[in-house]
């Protein structure tokens, strides 16, 4: 890290809990990498605390992001919403810039440049099971859509919440489950876990993988410091799957190009993310 001077950016992620972020590790990696005056920390607050932490980091010439459980309030807090944020009704990253505080989602891309590399291309004519109805899975229903999936069936634990999602961003390509029996032998080129099941280690699977007659491909947006069970489980049964570590670092890197107005260094983010993995996993 360069010198912190008084003209250091300040940026910062906020949320409850944030102790585990490894959002720190990319960015300040980024920043090392591009030699930018910025230095990147957690804060660890409530969504009063949140709002209060936006202003004053973006009138101060700084930015950050903002995480679980807070992305939602941060989105009515923002002046100037992109239209990812006026879509998902969800904001990720902030920035101050002429007196204002700018506020966009980059899981919707990050999400999508994730698929992309992922997939080799994009989701086009993708038939979809989309697991989960929260923030993330806003994100990546909007991803889908823009990057013209077919059909997408979303099973939620609470179905009115799959439907109010489906509402907001769906449209005629867009199904909502009942129960995960609307999904039995149907067949999918790909499956996306945005549920939390395999943040804790107790979590049961968020889809038992053999109900369906085939599932072309696994994406799991949790990640930790080894490859989630969801994806242990795809790839025994010989279904390519990635956790959510690829897609951590593509919003990062959308985040880093607002803040800066330059391209990151996602070498650099996912050899930061690797190194912070295997520490945390022999520790
Ligand atoms: P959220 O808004 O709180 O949504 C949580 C989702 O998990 C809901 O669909 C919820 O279902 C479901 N869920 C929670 N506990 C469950 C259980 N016991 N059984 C079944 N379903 C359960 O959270 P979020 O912001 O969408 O984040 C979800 C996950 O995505 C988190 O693990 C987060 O770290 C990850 N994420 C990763 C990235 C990345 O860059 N890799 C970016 C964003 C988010 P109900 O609606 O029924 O409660």
């Amino acid at each position: 890290m360069s010198l912190i001077t008084a003209g250091t950016r300040l940026f910062a992620i906020l949320g409850d809990p944030v102790e585990h972020s490894l959002s720190p590790v990319i960015q300040n990696a980024a920043f090392a990498e591009a030699g930018v005056d910025g230095v990147y920390v957690a804060i660890h607050c409530d969504a009063a605390g949140m709002v209060g932490f936006m202003s004053g980091l973006g009138r101060a010439g700084g930015g950050g992001n903002v995480t679980l459980p807070h992305k939602e309030k941060a989105a009515t807090v923002v002046d100037k919403p992109s239209e990812a944020v006026r879509r998902t009704g969800a904001c990720n990253t902030f920035w101050g810039q002429d007196g204002q505080i700018h506020g966009d989602n980059t899981d919707v891309e990050g999400f999508g440049r994730a698929l992309l590399h992922f997939l080799a291309g994009p989701p086009e004519g993708f038939r979809v099971l989309l697991l989960g109805a929260g923030g993330a899975a806003r994100a990546a229903l909007m991803g889908l859509i823009d990057g013209e999936a077919a059909d997408v069936l979303i099973l939620n634990r609470t179905v009115e919440r799959a439907r109010a999602v489906a509402r907001r961003i769906g449209g005629d390509r867009v199904r909502v489950a009942e129960s995960p029996f609307d999904a039995d032998d149907g067949s999918f080129d790909l499956v996306v876990n945005t549920t939390r099941l395999g943040l804790s280690a107790e979590d049961e699977l968020p889809f038992d993988l053999e109900r369906v007659s085939r599932a072309g491909a696994v994406m799991d947006l949790v990640y930790g410091p080894d490859s989630t069970p969801f994806v242990a489980a795809a790839r025994r049964l010989g279904i390519p799957a990635v956790d959510g570590g690829e897609m951590l670092v593509h919003q990062g890197a959308v985040a880093f190009e607002r803040w800066w107005g330059e391209t990151a260094s996602i070498h650099a983010m996912k050899s930061a993310l690797q190194g912070a993995r295997s520490l945390d996993a022999g520790a």
